[in-house]
């Protein structure tokens, strides 16, 4: 969402007759986008606000702004430890100018071909841990039209894929009037022309539905490829969390998710030493990871988020050591079940959507989200091609062109 956000901030900076500068030093005008969903990104966000005081007092008309999670409703703290920053405003609004305009509502200006396109901005779940629906606020919903809309446009401007935002894309709708809900989203962006692939993130597995399911299966433009966090595979700890599912329910989703969509990548999200995870429930959380074999497991150590109802109700008591060797010990498998699920597409061909040069070699993805690396000659950004993998490694494919869809 970040992500999706400062494109945009950049956009409307454009918009507003700024360039971007290639150092802080150069510019008038200084927009730091905040994340704070655990203590090592306020850490860095707070270093780099720290490490701006000198530039701010030798050249104080600069305009220093700060957005993001970082921001709550009441800015007066955060104006009092840093007041050489000149304004804080919410995430998800624009720093001035324009009123009442909302950053969702201002398209990137120079998208890549693959850009997001956020749907539902805030949550209302309020997992123990998350800080999220304290910063982003209640679940709001943009209307289908709204979004189709924007997709046409960006179709236009060059955008092949578009990656559907929300904190819990699960939610869509329920806010609006007549209720679509993201399978009729999905189904609608399905019939542009021009618009080759359709991604959404984050699921939610106690919202997920068939209906979704089903939509993926069997629209041609939206992708084989779901991210459903699990959090953890003990029963105990996902209440204590407040997830509102079980390893149960979680199990079958996947298995009929398997079962619909063939090829489908599947990654998930883990928090390791949530107060007072035991090492059977992290064993658990292990052997769960093992049964699942994900494509992608992105693990977080947890860090108690403050005003959040884990932060009020646990004491943060697995020490940071063990929670460092738990995290290691998911990389380490899940990095032995990536290789071998990559190694198995040694020799095929896939399709790629190129989005940009690395170095000397065109990177682009999968429509099951996989990094690919091209050496070629030709001229690919934007454009679909046929590649024959044959490198494989735990985190991205090397291939060589078989031939230019279009
Ligand atoms: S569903 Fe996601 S964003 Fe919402 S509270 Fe839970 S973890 Fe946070």
């Amino acid at each position: 969402m970040n992500k999706a956000e400062s494109e945009r901030l950049g956009s409307y900076l454009e918009q507003l007759g700024y360039r971007a500068t290639a150092t802080a030093e150069e510019a008038d005008f200084i927009l730091l986008n905040s994340c704070v969903v655990r203590q090592s990104a306020e850490n860095r966000i707070i270093n780099k606000l720290n490490a701006l005081k000198p530039l701010k007092r030798l050249r104080p008309e600069i305009t220093l702004a700060v957005t993001g999670c970082l921001v709550n409703s009441k800015t007066d703290q955060l104006k009092e430890s840093f007041p050489h920053v000149d304004h804080f405003f919410k995430p998800g609004d624009c720093p001035t100018g324009i009123e009442k305009t909302k950053l969702e509502q201002i398209l990137p200006q120079h998208p890549s071909p693959a850009t997001f396109v956020p749907v539902i901005q805030g949550c209302d779940n309020f997992c123990s841990f998350c800080i999220v629906p304290y910063r982003r606020g209640r679940e709001k919903s943009r209307p289908v039209a709204e979004i189709t809309d924007e997709v046409k446009e960006l179709v236009l401007r060059g955008v092949k894929e578009v990656t559907l935002l929300g904190q819990n894309v699960d939610s869509y709708g329920n806010d609006l009037v007549d209720k679509p809900d993201l399978a009729d989203l999905l189904h609608e962006l399905n019939t542009i022309d021009g618009l080759a692939r359709i991604c959404f993130l984050t699921n939610h597995p106690k919202d997920m539905s068939t209906k979704l399911i089903d939509a993926v299966a069997h629209l041609d433009k939206v992708c084989e490829q779901i991210c459903l966090p699990v959090q953890s595979g003990s029963n105990s700890i996902l209440k204590a969390m407040r997830r509102g599912y079980t390893v149960e329910h979680y199990r079958q989703l996947i298995a009929e998710i398997r079962s619909k969509i063939p090829g489908v990548a599947l990654s998930t999200d883990v928090i390791v030493g949530f107060p007072s995870e035991t090492e059977e429930q992290f064993r658990q959380t292990l052997s769960l990871l093992s049964e699942l074999r994900f494509d992608t497991v992105h693990v977080a150590a947890y860090s108690p988020r403050a005003g959040t109802i884990a932060s009020r109700e646990y004491e943060d008591n697995v020490p940071q050591d063990e929670k460092r060797r738990r995290q290691n010990k998911i990389e380490q498998l899940e990095e032995g079940i990536a290789t071998e699920i990559n190694a198995r597409l040694s020799g095929k061909t896939v399709e790629v959507l190129v989005e940009g040069k690395k170095k000397d070699k065109w990177q682009g993805r999968t429509r099951s989200g996989k990094l690919v690396f091209v050496s070629d000659k030709g001229n690919h950004p934007g454009q679909l091609v046929n590649i024959r993998i044959e490198k494989t490694s735990p985190w991205s494919l090397q291939g060589k062109v078989e031939n230019k869809q279009h």
